[in-house]
Protein backbone atom coordinates (compact mmCIF):
# COMPACT_ATOMS: atom_id res chain seq x y z
CA UNK A 1 0.00 0.00 0.00
CA UNK A 2 0.74 3.80 -0.54
CA UNK A 3 0.30 6.09 1.81
CA UNK A 4 0.12 9.78 1.71
CA UNK A 5 -0.97 12.93 3.59
CA UNK A 6 -3.88 15.07 1.62
CA UNK A 7 -5.35 18.10 2.60
CA UNK A 8 -8.73 17.85 3.84
CA UNK A 9 -10.01 20.96 2.34
CA UNK A 10 -12.33 19.75 -0.99
CA UNK A 11 -11.00 22.71 -2.55
CA UNK A 12 -7.87 22.01 -2.00
CA UNK A 13 -6.79 18.08 -1.62
CA UNK A 14 -3.24 18.88 -1.98
CA UNK A 15 -0.67 15.57 -1.29
CA UNK A 16 2.07 15.47 0.94
CA UNK A 17 4.52 12.91 1.77
CA UNK A 18 3.48 10.63 4.51
CA UNK A 19 7.08 11.16 6.04
CA UNK A 20 6.16 15.61 5.63
CA UNK A 21 6.35 16.72 9.18
CA UNK A 22 2.85 18.99 8.99
CA UNK A 23 -0.26 19.51 11.02
CA UNK A 24 -1.78 21.60 8.80
CA UNK A 25 -1.63 22.04 4.78
CA UNK A 26 0.87 24.83 4.02
CA UNK A 27 -1.62 25.40 0.83
CA UNK A 28 -4.61 26.00 2.69
CA UNK A 29 -4.37 25.68 6.06
CA UNK A 30 -7.16 22.66 6.36
CA UNK A 31 -6.53 19.39 8.41
CA UNK A 32 -4.34 16.96 6.74
CA UNK A 33 -5.26 13.25 6.58
CA UNK A 34 -3.72 9.70 5.79
CA UNK A 35 -4.78 8.35 2.79
CA UNK A 36 -4.08 4.77 1.40
CA UNK A 37 -3.71 3.77 -2.29
CA UNK A 38 -3.12 0.11 -3.57
CA UNK A 39 -5.15 -3.28 -3.72
CA UNK A 40 -6.59 -4.22 -0.03
CA UNK A 41 -6.82 -8.07 0.92
CA UNK A 42 -10.79 -9.60 0.50
CA UNK A 43 -13.31 -8.03 3.73
CA UNK A 44 -13.73 -12.46 4.89
CA UNK A 45 -9.79 -12.12 4.36
CA UNK A 46 -8.93 -9.32 6.69
CA UNK A 47 -11.93 -10.52 9.11
CA UNK A 48 -10.45 -14.07 9.36
CA UNK A 49 -6.75 -12.44 9.85
CA UNK A 50 -7.62 -10.25 12.46
CA UNK A 51 -9.14 -13.07 14.39
CA UNK A 52 -6.12 -15.09 14.19
CA UNK A 53 -4.33 -12.80 15.27
CA UNK A 54 -5.74 -13.02 18.92
CA UNK A 55 -4.30 -16.18 19.25
CA UNK A 56 -0.94 -14.96 18.62
CA UNK A 57 1.24 -13.66 21.80
CA UNK A 58 3.51 -11.71 19.47
CA UNK A 59 3.57 -7.84 20.99
CA UNK A 60 2.32 -6.57 17.56
CA UNK A 61 -0.83 -8.89 17.10
CA UNK A 62 -1.54 -8.59 21.19
CA UNK A 63 -2.14 -4.97 20.39
CA UNK A 64 -5.88 -4.17 20.13
CA UNK A 65 -4.66 -1.57 17.46
CA UNK A 66 -1.24 -2.70 15.45
CA UNK A 67 -3.80 -5.91 14.92
CA UNK A 68 -6.22 -4.15 12.72
CA UNK A 69 -2.94 -2.50 11.08
CA UNK A 70 -3.77 -2.74 6.84
CA UNK A 71 -6.76 -0.03 7.72
CA UNK A 72 -4.13 1.98 8.54
CA UNK A 73 -0.83 0.78 6.70
CA UNK A 74 1.29 4.52 6.64
CA UNK A 75 4.27 2.74 8.41
CA UNK A 76 6.92 1.32 5.94
CA UNK A 77 8.65 -0.65 9.28
CA UNK A 78 6.80 -2.21 12.28
CA UNK A 79 10.08 -2.06 14.24
CA UNK A 80 8.81 1.24 14.79
CA UNK A 81 6.00 0.65 16.97
CA UNK A 82 5.76 1.49 20.44
CA UNK A 83 2.58 -0.87 22.41
CA UNK A 84 1.49 -1.29 25.76
CA UNK A 85 -0.78 -3.59 24.20
CA UNK A 86 -3.51 -0.59 23.59
CA UNK A 87 -7.08 -1.39 22.66
CA UNK A 88 -8.33 -4.83 23.50
CA UNK A 89 -11.17 -2.91 25.69
CA UNK A 90 -14.43 -4.93 26.31
CA UNK A 91 -18.17 -4.26 25.23
CA UNK A 92 -20.13 -4.59 28.79
CA UNK A 93 -24.01 -4.75 29.01
CA UNK A 94 -25.30 -1.90 31.50
CA UNK A 95 -28.86 -2.45 32.04
CA UNK A 96 -29.09 -0.33 34.79
CA UNK A 97 -27.84 2.46 32.43
CA UNK A 98 -29.85 1.78 29.86
CA UNK A 99 -32.92 2.21 31.87
CA UNK A 100 -31.89 5.20 32.99
CA UNK A 101 -31.44 6.35 29.36
CA UNK A 102 -34.47 5.29 28.33
CA UNK A 103 -33.47 1.84 26.05
CA UNK A 104 -34.06 -1.44 26.37
CA UNK A 105 -30.70 -2.14 26.31
CA UNK A 106 -27.47 -0.39 26.35
CA UNK A 107 -23.81 -1.21 25.57
CA UNK A 108 -20.39 0.66 26.84
CA UNK A 109 -17.16 -0.24 24.75
CA UNK A 110 -15.01 1.04 27.51
CA UNK A 111 -11.85 2.82 26.34
CA UNK A 112 -10.74 3.09 30.29
CA UNK A 113 -9.31 0.43 30.56
CA UNK A 114 -6.65 1.13 28.05
CA UNK A 115 -3.00 1.47 29.87
CA UNK A 116 -3.01 4.81 30.79
CA UNK A 117 -7.11 4.93 31.06
CA UNK A 118 -8.33 6.72 28.37
CA UNK A 119 -9.05 6.36 24.40
CA UNK A 120 -6.03 8.33 23.48
CA UNK A 121 -3.83 5.14 23.58
CA UNK A 122 -5.20 3.96 20.62
CA UNK A 123 -3.98 7.08 19.09
CA UNK A 124 -0.78 7.88 20.52
CA UNK A 125 0.41 4.19 19.87
CA UNK A 126 0.55 5.41 15.88
CA UNK A 127 1.47 9.05 16.98
CA UNK A 128 4.27 7.90 18.95
CA UNK A 129 5.58 5.57 16.05
CA UNK A 130 5.63 7.92 13.47
CA UNK A 131 7.53 9.77 15.49
CA UNK A 132 10.31 7.12 15.93
CA UNK A 133 10.17 6.21 12.54
CA UNK A 134 10.84 10.14 11.70
CA UNK A 135 13.75 9.92 14.32
CA UNK A 136 12.65 12.81 16.41
CA UNK A 137 13.63 12.89 19.76
CA UNK A 138 11.16 15.19 21.50
CA UNK A 139 7.23 15.37 20.76
CA UNK A 140 5.39 17.51 22.54
CA UNK A 141 1.21 17.93 23.45
CA UNK A 142 -1.14 20.98 24.77
CA UNK A 143 -4.10 18.77 27.18
CA UNK A 144 -6.78 19.20 29.51
CA UNK A 145 -4.73 15.90 30.90
CA UNK A 146 -5.31 12.53 28.92
CA UNK A 147 -3.36 13.08 25.97
CA UNK A 148 -0.59 13.88 28.79
CA UNK A 149 -0.97 10.93 30.52
CA UNK A 150 -0.82 8.91 27.75
CA UNK A 151 1.99 10.84 25.65
CA UNK A 152 3.92 10.78 28.75
CA UNK A 153 3.83 7.03 28.95
CA UNK A 154 4.50 6.53 24.82
CA UNK A 155 6.94 8.74 24.48
CA UNK A 156 8.77 6.89 27.62
CA UNK A 157 8.56 4.07 26.02
CA UNK A 158 9.83 4.64 22.83
CA UNK A 159 12.90 6.19 24.51
CA UNK A 160 11.67 9.75 23.55
CA UNK A 161 11.50 13.06 25.85
CA UNK A 162 7.76 13.86 26.19
CA UNK A 163 7.58 17.75 26.67
CA UNK A 164 3.40 18.68 28.10
CA UNK A 165 1.65 22.44 27.95
CA UNK A 166 -1.33 22.35 30.28
CA UNK A 167 -3.68 25.20 31.29
CA UNK A 168 -2.49 26.36 34.94
CA UNK A 169 -4.94 24.64 37.66
CA UNK A 170 -7.54 23.22 35.11
CA UNK A 171 -6.58 19.66 34.94
CA UNK A 172 -7.68 17.25 37.53
CA UNK A 173 -4.64 15.56 39.48
CA UNK A 174 -4.82 12.27 38.89
CA UNK A 175 -3.70 12.85 34.97
CA UNK A 176 -0.98 15.30 36.10
CA UNK A 177 0.33 12.60 38.58
CA UNK A 178 0.41 10.23 35.74
CA UNK A 179 2.66 12.47 33.33
CA UNK A 180 5.06 13.08 36.32
CA UNK A 181 5.11 9.63 36.97
CA UNK A 182 6.39 8.99 33.04
CA UNK A 183 8.73 11.72 33.30
CA UNK A 184 6.99 14.03 30.97
CA UNK A 185 8.84 17.91 31.29
CA UNK A 186 5.63 19.60 32.36
CA UNK A 187 5.01 23.27 31.80
CA UNK A 188 1.88 25.02 33.25
CA UNK A 189 0.65 27.96 31.56
CA UNK A 190 -1.11 30.71 32.50
CA UNK A 191 -3.41 30.48 29.29
CA UNK A 192 -6.71 28.08 28.15
CA UNK A 193 -6.29 25.22 25.81
CA UNK A 194 -6.39 26.94 22.79
CA UNK A 195 -4.48 30.13 23.45
CA UNK A 196 -1.92 27.21 24.52
CA UNK A 197 -2.08 25.45 21.64
CA UNK A 198 -1.21 28.42 19.70
CA UNK A 199 2.24 28.64 21.54
CA UNK A 200 3.11 25.58 21.24
CA UNK A 201 3.14 25.12 17.38
CA UNK A 202 5.20 28.42 17.74
CA UNK A 203 7.47 25.99 19.89
CA UNK A 204 7.66 23.08 18.15
CA UNK A 205 8.64 24.80 14.81
CA UNK A 206 10.86 26.74 16.71
CA UNK A 207 13.04 23.90 18.86
CA UNK A 208 12.27 20.57 16.09
CA UNK A 209 9.81 18.78 18.34
CA UNK A 210 6.93 16.50 17.23
CA UNK A 211 3.58 17.94 18.14
CA UNK A 212 1.56 14.92 19.34
CA UNK A 213 -2.01 17.08 19.73
CA UNK A 214 -4.93 15.17 18.20
CA UNK A 215 -4.67 17.41 14.82
CA UNK A 216 -1.99 14.84 14.52
CA UNK A 217 -3.31 12.81 11.93
CA UNK A 218 -1.30 9.63 12.70
CA UNK A 219 -3.46 9.75 15.99
CA UNK A 220 -6.89 10.10 14.23
CA UNK A 221 -5.80 6.46 12.20
CA UNK A 222 -5.22 4.83 15.54
CA UNK A 223 -8.33 5.72 17.04
CA UNK A 224 -10.36 4.47 13.96
CA UNK A 225 -9.49 1.02 15.73
CA UNK A 226 -12.03 1.75 18.57
CA UNK A 227 -14.34 1.15 15.60
CA UNK A 228 -12.68 -1.93 13.85
CA UNK A 229 -12.45 -3.71 17.39
CA UNK A 230 -15.92 -2.55 18.37
CA UNK A 231 -17.28 -4.05 14.91
CA UNK A 232 -14.79 -7.01 15.43
CA UNK A 233 -16.29 -7.38 18.62
CA UNK A 234 -20.03 -7.96 17.42
CA UNK A 235 -19.39 -10.24 14.88
CA UNK A 236 -19.60 -7.14 12.32
CA UNK A 237 -23.28 -6.50 13.46
CA UNK A 238 -23.68 -2.88 13.03
CA UNK A 239 -25.48 -1.06 15.79
CA UNK A 240 -28.04 1.59 15.22
CA UNK A 241 -26.17 4.42 17.25
CA UNK A 242 -22.50 5.39 18.22
CA UNK A 243 -22.25 8.07 21.25
CA UNK A 244 -19.39 9.54 22.16
CA UNK A 245 -18.72 13.20 23.90
CA UNK A 246 -16.98 15.58 21.77
CA UNK A 247 -14.11 18.08 22.71
CA UNK A 248 -11.73 18.35 20.48
CA UNK A 249 -13.31 16.03 17.92
CA UNK A 250 -10.40 14.04 16.70
CA UNK A 251 -12.79 11.34 17.83
CA UNK A 252 -15.97 11.69 16.26
CA UNK A 253 -13.65 12.34 12.64
CA UNK A 254 -12.01 8.78 13.66
CA UNK A 255 -14.78 6.90 14.05
CA UNK A 256 -16.40 8.78 11.02
CA UNK A 257 -13.33 7.97 8.41
CA UNK A 258 -12.94 4.73 10.52
CA UNK A 259 -16.85 3.55 9.49
CA UNK A 260 -17.20 5.11 5.82
CA UNK A 261 -13.62 3.07 5.16
CA UNK A 262 -15.09 -0.24 6.89
CA UNK A 263 -18.07 -0.07 4.86
CA UNK A 264 -16.18 1.08 1.11
CA UNK A 265 -14.04 -2.27 1.90
CA UNK A 266 -17.25 -4.11 2.37
CA UNK A 267 -16.19 -5.30 6.23
CA UNK A 268 -19.70 -3.88 7.70
CA UNK A 269 -23.17 -2.99 5.22
CA UNK A 270 -24.33 -0.10 6.66
CA UNK A 271 -22.81 3.17 8.97
CA UNK A 272 -24.38 3.41 12.08
CA UNK A 273 -25.46 6.94 13.23
CA UNK A 274 -23.09 9.22 15.37
CA UNK A 275 -24.57 11.23 18.03
CA UNK A 276 -21.85 13.49 19.60
CA UNK A 277 -22.60 14.96 23.34
CA UNK A 278 -20.78 18.04 24.60
CA UNK A 279 -21.07 19.83 27.92
CA UNK A 280 -23.69 22.50 27.83
CA UNK A 281 -20.93 25.06 28.68
CA UNK A 282 -18.26 24.39 26.03
CA UNK A 283 -20.48 23.61 23.39
CA UNK A 284 -19.35 25.08 19.75
CA UNK A 285 -19.78 22.10 17.89
CA UNK A 286 -23.43 21.60 18.88
CA UNK A 287 -24.49 25.43 18.11
CA UNK A 288 -22.91 24.80 14.59
CA UNK A 289 -25.29 21.76 14.00
CA UNK A 290 -27.80 24.44 14.26
CA UNK A 291 -26.41 26.82 11.63
CA UNK A 292 -27.66 26.56 7.90
CA UNK A 293 -24.86 24.20 5.82
CA UNK A 294 -21.51 26.48 5.49
CA UNK A 295 -21.25 27.69 8.58
CA UNK A 296 -18.22 28.20 10.13
CA UNK A 297 -17.58 27.16 13.96
CA UNK A 298 -17.53 29.55 16.50
CA UNK A 299 -15.24 29.10 18.76
CA UNK A 300 -16.37 29.56 22.66
CA UNK A 301 -14.58 32.03 24.29
CA UNK A 302 -14.31 30.89 28.00
CA UNK A 303 -15.31 26.91 27.87
CA UNK A 304 -16.38 26.27 31.36
CA UNK A 305 -17.51 22.54 32.47
CA UNK A 306 -16.11 19.93 35.39
CA UNK A 307 -15.49 17.56 32.17
CA UNK A 308 -12.22 19.09 31.68
CA UNK A 309 -11.58 16.38 28.96
CA UNK A 310 -14.27 18.10 26.86
CA UNK A 311 -13.62 21.84 28.09
CA UNK A 312 -12.68 22.91 24.52
CA UNK A 313 -13.74 26.46 23.47
CA UNK A 314 -12.30 25.72 19.70
CA UNK A 315 -12.37 22.32 18.47
CA UNK A 316 -9.65 21.64 16.08
CA UNK A 317 -10.99 18.87 14.00
CA UNK A 318 -14.78 20.10 13.47
CA UNK A 319 -14.50 20.58 9.72
CA UNK A 320 -14.02 16.49 9.53
CA UNK A 321 -16.30 16.19 12.48
CA UNK A 322 -19.35 17.66 10.46
CA UNK A 323 -18.63 15.51 7.32
CA UNK A 324 -18.84 12.68 9.98
CA UNK A 325 -21.63 13.46 11.34
CA UNK A 326 -23.75 14.30 8.69
CA UNK A 327 -22.30 11.22 6.73
CA UNK A 328 -23.83 9.26 9.24
CA UNK A 329 -27.29 10.64 9.77
CA UNK A 330 -26.27 11.53 13.03
CA UNK A 331 -26.89 14.52 15.47
CA UNK A 332 -25.07 16.10 18.31
CA UNK A 333 -26.37 17.24 21.78
CA UNK A 334 -25.48 18.88 24.82
CA UNK A 335 -26.14 17.79 28.39
CA UNK A 336 -25.92 20.13 31.83
CA UNK A 337 -23.15 19.71 34.68
CA UNK A 338 -26.04 18.34 36.79
CA UNK A 339 -27.25 16.08 33.98
CA UNK A 340 -23.69 14.90 33.61
CA UNK A 341 -22.98 14.28 37.04
CA UNK A 342 -26.00 12.39 37.65
CA UNK A 343 -25.35 9.92 34.79
CA UNK A 344 -22.01 9.02 35.57
CA UNK A 345 -23.44 8.12 38.77
CA UNK A 346 -25.68 6.11 37.42
CA UNK A 347 -22.88 4.28 34.87
CA UNK A 348 -21.05 3.90 38.45
CA UNK A 349 -24.45 1.58 39.45
CA UNK A 350 -23.89 -0.38 36.95
CA UNK A 351 -20.19 -1.62 38.54
CA UNK A 352 -18.57 -0.04 35.54
CA UNK A 353 -18.04 3.59 36.20
CA UNK A 354 -16.21 6.59 34.48
CA UNK A 355 -14.89 9.85 34.29
CA UNK A 356 -17.02 12.87 33.82
CA UNK A 357 -16.76 13.67 30.17
CA UNK A 358 -17.67 9.73 29.11
CA UNK A 359 -20.72 10.23 31.15
CA UNK A 360 -21.88 13.24 28.64
CA UNK A 361 -22.98 10.07 26.66
CA UNK A 362 -25.18 8.43 28.63
CA UNK A 363 -26.85 12.22 29.57
CA UNK A 364 -27.07 12.79 26.19
CA UNK A 365 -28.60 9.49 25.48
CA UNK A 366 -31.53 10.20 28.06
CA UNK A 367 -32.59 13.19 26.50
CA UNK A 368 -32.08 12.18 22.77
CA UNK A 369 -34.96 9.14 23.69
CA UNK A 370 -36.92 11.53 25.68
CA UNK A 371 -37.16 13.74 22.37
CA UNK A 372 -37.65 10.19 20.14
CA UNK A 373 -34.55 10.81 18.28
CA UNK A 374 -33.14 7.61 19.27
CA UNK A 375 -35.68 4.83 19.75
CA UNK A 376 -36.47 3.11 23.17
CA UNK A 377 -35.45 -0.19 21.51
CA UNK A 378 -32.47 0.82 19.07
CA UNK A 379 -29.15 -0.93 19.13
CA UNK A 380 -26.91 1.82 21.15
CA UNK A 381 -23.32 1.78 21.66
CA UNK A 382 -21.84 4.38 24.02
CA UNK A 383 -18.46 4.51 23.82
CA UNK A 384 -17.39 5.89 27.68
CA UNK A 385 -13.29 7.57 26.82
CA UNK A 386 -12.13 7.80 30.18
CA UNK A 387 -11.32 5.48 33.30
CA UNK A 388 -13.41 5.97 36.78
CA UNK A 389 -9.97 6.94 38.77
CA UNK A 390 -9.00 9.85 36.90
CA UNK A 391 -10.84 11.63 38.43
CA UNK A 392 -11.66 10.93 42.05
CA UNK A 393 -12.19 14.41 43.68
CA UNK A 394 -14.98 15.27 41.93
CA UNK A 395 -16.76 11.59 42.76
CA UNK A 396 -15.77 12.21 46.28
CA UNK A 397 -17.76 15.92 45.72
CA UNK A 398 -20.70 14.69 44.17
CA UNK A 399 -21.27 11.96 46.64
CA UNK A 400 -20.91 14.48 49.30
CA UNK A 401 -22.75 17.03 48.28
CA UNK A 402 -20.16 19.23 47.95
CA UNK A 403 -19.84 19.32 43.93
CA UNK A 404 -19.84 22.91 42.55
CA UNK A 405 -20.45 23.93 39.10
CA UNK A 406 -18.20 26.16 37.28
CA UNK A 407 -20.41 29.48 38.34
CA UNK A 408 -19.96 27.87 41.95
CA UNK A 409 -23.25 26.47 42.35
CA UNK A 410 -23.73 23.65 44.29
CA UNK A 411 -24.92 20.51 42.38
CA UNK A 412 -27.69 18.22 43.75
CA UNK A 413 -26.55 15.49 44.80
CA UNK A 414 -29.39 13.31 43.33
CA UNK A 415 -27.81 9.78 43.66
CA UNK A 416 -25.30 10.44 46.30
CA UNK A 417 -23.80 7.99 48.70
CA UNK A 418 -22.03 9.59 51.70
CA UNK A 419 -19.19 7.56 53.85
CA UNK A 420 -21.23 7.10 56.86
CA UNK A 421 -18.87 7.48 60.41
CA UNK A 422 -19.89 5.39 62.90
CA UNK A 423 -18.71 4.02 66.63
CA UNK A 424 -16.62 0.95 67.22
CA UNK A 425 -19.77 -0.67 68.59
CA UNK A 426 -21.30 -3.32 67.20
CA UNK A 427 -24.58 -3.26 68.40
CA UNK A 428 -25.45 -0.02 66.37
CA UNK A 429 -23.47 -1.20 63.71
CA UNK A 430 -25.90 -4.26 63.28
CA UNK A 431 -28.88 -2.31 63.76
CA UNK A 432 -27.78 0.51 61.09
CA UNK A 433 -27.32 -2.25 58.67
CA UNK A 434 -30.00 -3.82 59.64
C1 LIG B 1 -9.92 13.52 24.92
C2 LIG B 1 -11.14 13.05 25.62
C3 LIG B 1 -12.43 13.34 25.16
C4 LIG B 1 -12.67 14.21 23.97
O1 LIG B 1 -12.32 13.61 22.76
P1 LIG B 1 -12.12 14.48 21.43
O2 LIG B 1 -11.52 13.55 20.46
O3 LIG B 1 -11.21 15.61 21.80
O4 LIG B 1 -13.47 14.98 21.05
C5 LIG B 1 -13.50 12.82 25.83
N1 LIG B 1 -13.34 12.07 26.94
C6 LIG B 1 -12.11 11.77 27.41
C7 LIG B 1 -12.00 10.95 28.66
C8 LIG B 1 -10.98 12.25 26.78
O5 LIG B 1 -9.78 11.95 27.28
ZN1 LIG C 1 -5.01 22.45 1.55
Amino acid sequence: MHAELICFERSCRARYAITAVLYNCPQCGGLLEATYTGTMPAAEDLKRTWRARRLDNSPLEQSGVWRYRELFPFLDDYRHVVTLREGNTPLLDAPIAARYGGLGRLTFKHQGFNPTGSFKDNGMTCGAAQAVRLKMQRVACVSTGNTSASMAAYAAAAGLQPVIFIPHGNISYGKLAQALEYGARTLQVEANFDQILALVRVLAERLGIYLLNSINPFRIEGQKSIMVELMDQRDWRVPDWVVLPGGNLGNTSAFGKALREMKALGLIDRLPRLAVVQAEGSAPFYDLMRQPGGARLRAVGHPETLATAIKIGDPVSWPKAIEEVTASGGVVEKATEQEIADAKAQIGLCGIGCEPASAATLAGIRKLVAAGTIDRDADVVAVLTGNVLKDPDYIYRYHTGQLKDPHGETLASTYGNQPIVVPNDPDRIAALLG
